[in-house]
């Protein structure tokens, strides 16, 4: 065995058989894979294997595309042909208007992608599935590219491919320990050796806390008994002369595709069960979990009931296998947080569709740093510290209960909440307010008009459309406060700040003590990797103040590029600090009777800083302001929180102070021209395509990304963000909407929402460059239907800034 590589995936599993690939592809062929058995022994040999295109973000839609590309390949490779049904086409059924809104909007955002899915009723998914009945059924979303492969040799012919290239594998080969040396460096340590690395991944499936151990990690990877079985043949398909469709049903949560000539008919019961919380057997390997059809009966009945053929057939095999879940759906493909030079691919739910384009990403990032696509949504930085194995268990079980069912915008299923509350949690929750939650922290979206009022999921403006509207006018015409708990927020310290700072925003670096700068950072490609507003406080105080999910991520970032050299010290204060915000025209009145500093634009103008008390609380104090009024970020110590509350409360009254809540920001950021970091500053584009010119400074010597950035320039934009202004008043447009030019995809809005103040439906979006100026016009796609759009000059509220600067 060789004792030295460049990388060392654990786990032969599809993840790692696929990460071990696409490494070589990458042009790493050092590299090598160990597995505990034999390949596929963990979850792969027995998967349904269903390989669907269908993705609810443009990045996975994208991978989805490239495993199906990457599987019809090796499916052809006339040395090592592979069992692929491919574009066997695919039905997700639909019996709500909402769902189908769903899909209309899938459908507008997969066509960005290169993907045509179909929005189809329900006797049209009976004629291309003559199974199933139309009882309750509204209709469904048709993926042509639906299809079905053999795992065990999908991993065989990556494996062979991988061989080819290079790569080593070692099979009952079981890592016992991971010891890391002072140069980052790796030993992974088998029972026939060790082997030295700079480079770990942890792709093993549901063992994958035992490795994660070995890192003093705990991932939060949950697994949950999963159940399908298969049926004797069929006569009705045997006749049919094609292919049955694959199904997924979120009306009564079950999958079903062709298996030979009868069906496999997986299930989502509600009576679910976690697997292995408290250890897994070590001899758990090429094994399944004992059969359970009792506790599927709820399911199997709405199934038979669907697909009325099942009720005269009988079930020759059932499977009961583990599969892992996260707390949000989607799997952790990245680094391993607050790990140097180590990586994972894990948390695959739907591992054999995805496993081909996870693969690659992650390898991608390994190689180059960076992937093609924006990879936030499956960071495994994107849950921080509250992420633990408790909590995914609720989440894994909430998700798996809603398998099919997929979420609307704004909303947050209730399992395992709240985790992260302020001391003023339940006084806003007194008050009436609805939450959402940011990483992990239960935030106020908007305040209840009546105590029984209810949110209708929807992908269009609902009944909260008038709350936000009664928000954004209360903080115009006077003063609104709005809680933003979990801002991430670092204090640097030591001698080598500035410069440091320096080294790393593309632009100009405030440094005036007393005064507030927004500043961008930059990857190694040139492309947007972070946004931080950077304030210089007394005694030599710097803080970094970034989005509340970015804590792990910026932290690392940072981290990695600090030197030996660099005086530079690095605290985070995110979990001591929330911020109220004062925002509207008298609240420098209300901030002038809590706190004795004088708060005249004259002493304390637009983009200051400066330490204060509000009442007895300490704080400290930025005019900045993301609502487009003038407005004060009052950052206070959780444990005086309540103290500056009251302090607040009690002088706003007479100013007619109004809880307001995130949505209200998000409607009156987009009047403003302001971003949202992975929503539109993505590391898929450069700062001059996001139309953050005003912030870059090539001149001002080296930061990271320059050299990348200059290069970019010459080659000239791809893309350019602008704002649009829709002719609809019934939705906005959603994140990944398709922008079409004379029926020609030119674009994706990134971020949509009505400007209130303004009186238009607003839409930020990438699109072609030579349309990116003010009056062209053109087309979005919202739910299925294109409306109008108008590029418009960014920021239509207040271009001139008078409201902010009070
Ligand atoms: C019943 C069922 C049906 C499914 N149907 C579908 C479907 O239709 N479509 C779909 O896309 N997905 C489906 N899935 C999910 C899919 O099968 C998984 O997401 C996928 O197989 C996970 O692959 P993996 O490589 O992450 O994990 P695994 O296949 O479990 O591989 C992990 C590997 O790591 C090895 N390993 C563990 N510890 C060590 C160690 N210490 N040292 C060395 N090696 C180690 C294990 O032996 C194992 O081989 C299904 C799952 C189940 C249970």
């Amino acid at each position: 065995m060789k004792s030295q590589a460049r990388v060392v995936v654990i786990g032969g599993g599809i993840a790692g058989c696929s990460t071990l690939y696409h490494l070589t592809q990458e042009g790493w062929t050092d590299v090598v894979l160990v597995e505990r058995d034999e390949l596929t022994s963990g979850t792969t040999w027995h998967s349904a294997a269903q390989v669907t295109n269908f993705g609810m973000t443009q990045t996975m839609v994208g991978l989805k595309s490239h495993s199906i590309a990457l599987y019809k390949e090796l499916s052809e490779d006339p040395d090592y042909p592979i069992n692929y049904h491919h574009a066997d086409g695919g039905i997700r059924l639909a019996n709500t208007e909402a769902q189908m809104d769903g899909y209309r909007h899938f459908a507008a955002m997969a066509k960005g992608m290169g993907v045509t899915f179909e929005v189809i009723d329900a006797q049209e998914c009976s004629r291309r599935h003559p199974l199933i009945s139309t009882d309750n059924l509204l209709g469904g979303l048709w993926d042509p590219l639906d299809g079905d492969i053999d795992p065990a040799q999908l991993c065989q012919s990556l494996a062979r491919r991988a061989r080819e290239a290079g790569a080593k594998i070692y099979r009952n080969t079981p890592v016992t320990g991971l010891s890391q040396l002072r140069d980052d460096s790796w030993i992974v340590h088998t029972d026939r050796g060790d082997i030295s690395c700079e480079i770990v991944v942890n792709a093993c499936g549901y063992r994958v806390n035992e490795v994660g151990e070995m890192m003093g990690i705990q991932h939060p990877v949950m697994s949950m008994e999963h159940q399908y079985f298969l049926t004797e043949p069929i006569k009705a398909i045997e006749d049919a002369g094609h292919r049955m469709p694959l199904l997924r049903c979120p009306i009564s949560d079950f999958y079903c595709r062709q298996e030979k000539n009868g069906l496999l008919v997986g299930f989502y019961e509600q009576d679910c069960k976690t697997w292995g919380m408290d250890g897994i057997d070590p001899n758990f390997s090429n094994a399944l979990c004992p059969d359970d059809l009792d506790r599927v009966t709820d399911v199997l009945e709405a199934a038979f009931a669907r697909m009325p053929a099942l009720m005269e057939t009988g079930i020759h095999t059932v499977v009961n296998g583990p599969i892992t879940y996260t707390i949000d759906g989607a799997p952790l493909v990245g680094p391993i947080p607050g790990k140097r030079n180590a990586f994972c691919i894990i948390g695959l739910r739907a591992g054999l569709g995805e496993g081909g384009g996870h693969g690659w990403l992650l390898a991608q990032q390994i190689v180059h740093g960076e992937a093609c696509y924006d990879t936030w949504g499956i960071d495994p930085r994107r849950f921080t510290g509250h992420a633990n194995v408790e909590l995914t268990a609720l989440k894994a079980i909430e998700d798996y209960q809603n398998e099919f069912r997929f979420h609307f915008p704004h909303e947050h299923r209730p399992a395992g909440r709240p985790v992260k509350t302020t001391p003023i949690t339940p006084i806003l929750a007194a008050e009436g307010a609805a939450f959402t939650t940011v990483n992990g922290w239960e935030r106020v979206d908007y305040v209840k008009p009546t105590p029984d009022f209810h949110e209708t999921p929807s992908y269009r403006f609902n009944e909260v459309f008038d709350v936000v509207a009664r928000d954004v006018a209360a903080v115009q015409s006077a003063c609104g406060i709005c809680e933003v708990n979990g801002f991430n927020r670092y204090e640097l310290t030591g001698t080598g700040v500035h410069d440091f700072l320096d080294r790393m925003i593309c632009g100009r670096v405030v440094r005036k003590e007393g005064r507030v700068g927004l500043g961008y950072l930059l990857n190694h490609h040139g492309m947007l990797k972070a946004e931080a507003t950077i304030a210089i406080l007394s005694g030599g105080r710097v803080w970094y103040g970034s989005a509340a999910a970015a804590e792990f991520h910026d932290m690392d970032w940072l981290q990695t590029h600090l030197t030996p050299e660099d005086d530079v010290q690095i605290r985070s204060l995110t979990n001591d600090h929330t911020i109220l915000v004062l925002a509207g025209p008298k609240s420098r009145d209300i901030l002038s009777t809590v706190s004795r500093a004088d708060w005249s634009r004259e002493a304390f103008p637009w983009l200051s800083v400066r330490d204060c008390h509000i009442g007895i609380a300490p704080a400290v104090v930025l005019s900045v302001s993301f609502s487009g009024e003038l407005a004060y970020e009052i950052h206070v110590p959780n444990n005086q929180l309540y103290a500056a509350w009251l302090a607040l409360r009690g002088a706003g009254a007479e100013h007619g102070l109004h809880i307001f809540g995130a949505r209200a920001v998000d409607a009156m950021r987009l009047e403003k021209g302001y971003l949202h970091w992975k929503a539109d500053i993505l590391t898929e584009f450069d700062p001059f395509e996001t139309n953050l010119d005003r912030f870059v400074n090539l001149d001002k010597g080296g930061f990271v990304g320059r050299a990348a950035l200059i290069k970019r320039q010459k080659a000239g934009l791809r893309r350019k963000l602008v704002t649009l202004r829709l002719d609809c008043d019934v939705a906005p447009a959603h994140g990944g909407t398709s922008v079409l030019h004379e029926g020609k995809v030119v674009g994706t809005v990134t971020s949509g929402d009505w400007g209130h103040r303004v009186g238009m439906n607003l839409a930020y979006a990438f699109i072609s460059p030579a349309l990116a100026k003010p009056g062209t016009r053109m087309e979005v796609e919202v739910i299925g239907t294109c409306v109008k759009a108008e590029v418009i000059p960014s920021g239509p509220y207040d271009p001139e800034y008078a409201h902010v600067k009070g």
